[in-house]
């Protein structure tokens, strides 16, 4: 059985690329007979207050994108939302640990960034393994005054795979990554961490989200191996720009639902939206189940999709 997922940050309102990407998850798994779950990415509970997940579920309603399993539809998985599932990714955590595969990290994010690391193209710093080469007692030292982050190991290892929708992908994890972080050291858990631990608790089989995750992948398909869980497929569909070719970002109001609610009925949304997803033929009026009978992986382009001037009401 498919088990496909939402799993929104609320850091703010839903745009129409978080849309985009909760009806293409939606699809996907829907067209196959699979069931839906809903996950709250609250892990920063400073930047996600509880009202905003509240919103993005009653926006998330009124759209018909529906599910199975999540806030209000409880079915023994849950809790659903990450900030209350903190004691499994500390387990986990522990599981690596145990295994000599996790390390005390103390740099600074000045430090980081003054290590002349190369940048990756996702803005994420190449660790150069400072800490790694740090022996025991130095780190018990060194955790008297200051509480550490803590990093993974990573093998000398390309990690590879097929994306649904993007096809072949590939990273090696020591050169263009790096020891990455597990929990920082406000005691934060790393999204790679509590993702991989959570589509798996929640038996999510395909995991459908926007192309800038393409990168977190490699990492998070180390860590279902280390963690000996069951890795899902993944699709990672194309990011929705702005006409100027900007990314869409919840502080981006000319994207968010704030103003477009009150314009357009659901099936406008989604009909525009699927149509720009290259599998509706027109930008029509169209319900997430009508949809259904069109959806095509084939049909999406894997290039970014620029929201076309007007299409949208401002
Ligand atoms: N919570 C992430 C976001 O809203 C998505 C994570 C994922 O789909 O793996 O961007």
């Amino acid at each position: 059985m498919t088990v496909g997922r939402f799993a929104p940050s609320p850091s703010g309102r839903i745009h129409l690329g978080n849309i985009l990407c909760s009806l293409l998850a939606w699809l996907s798994a829907r067209q196959k007979g699979g069931r839906v779950v809903l996950r709250i990415e609250d892990l920063d509970t400073a930047r996600c207050p509880r009202r905003y997940a509240l919103q993005m579920e009653e926006d998330l309603r009124w759209l018909g994108l529906t599910w199975d399993e999540g806030p209000g539809a409880e079915e023994g998985r849950g809790p659903y939302y990450q900030s209350e599932r903190t004691a499994l990714y500390a387990a986990a955590l522990e599981r690596l640990r145990a295994r000599g595969l996790v390390y005390p990290c103390f740099c600074t994010r000045a430090e980081l960034h003054a290590a002349s690391a190369p940048h990756r193209e996702d803005g994420q710093v190449l660790y150069p393994g400072t800490c790694r080469r740090l022996s025991p007692a130095e780190a018990a030292e060194r955790a008297r005054t200051r509480p550490p982050a803590m990093r993974l190991r990573v093998p000398e290892e390309t990690i590879a795979f097929t994306d649904g929708h993007m096809g072949p992908y590939e990273e090696d994890l020591a050169r263009e990554c790096g020891d990455f972080l597990l929990r920082r050291s406000d005691g934060m858990f790393a999204y790679q961490l509590a993702v991989v631990v959570d589509d798996a608790a929640m038996g999510v089989t395909e995991v459908v989200r926007g192309a800038d995750l393409l990168a977190s992948t490699p990492r998070q398909l180390l860590l279902y191996r280390l963690l000996d869980l069951p890795a899902p497929s993944f699709y990672h569909l194309p990011l929705l720009l702005t006409a100027d070719g900007r990314r869409l970002s919840k502080r981006n109001a000319d994207a968010g639902l704030d103003a477009l609610a009150e314009r357009c009925l659901p099936e406008e949304i989604l009909g525009k939206l699927a149509y720009l997803a290259g599998f509706h033929p027109s930008a029509a009026p169209a319900s997430a189940q009508a949809l259904l009978a069109e959806f095509d992986w084939e049909k999406v382009p894997t290039g970014d999709i620029r929201l076309p001037e007007g299409l949208f009401p401002a």
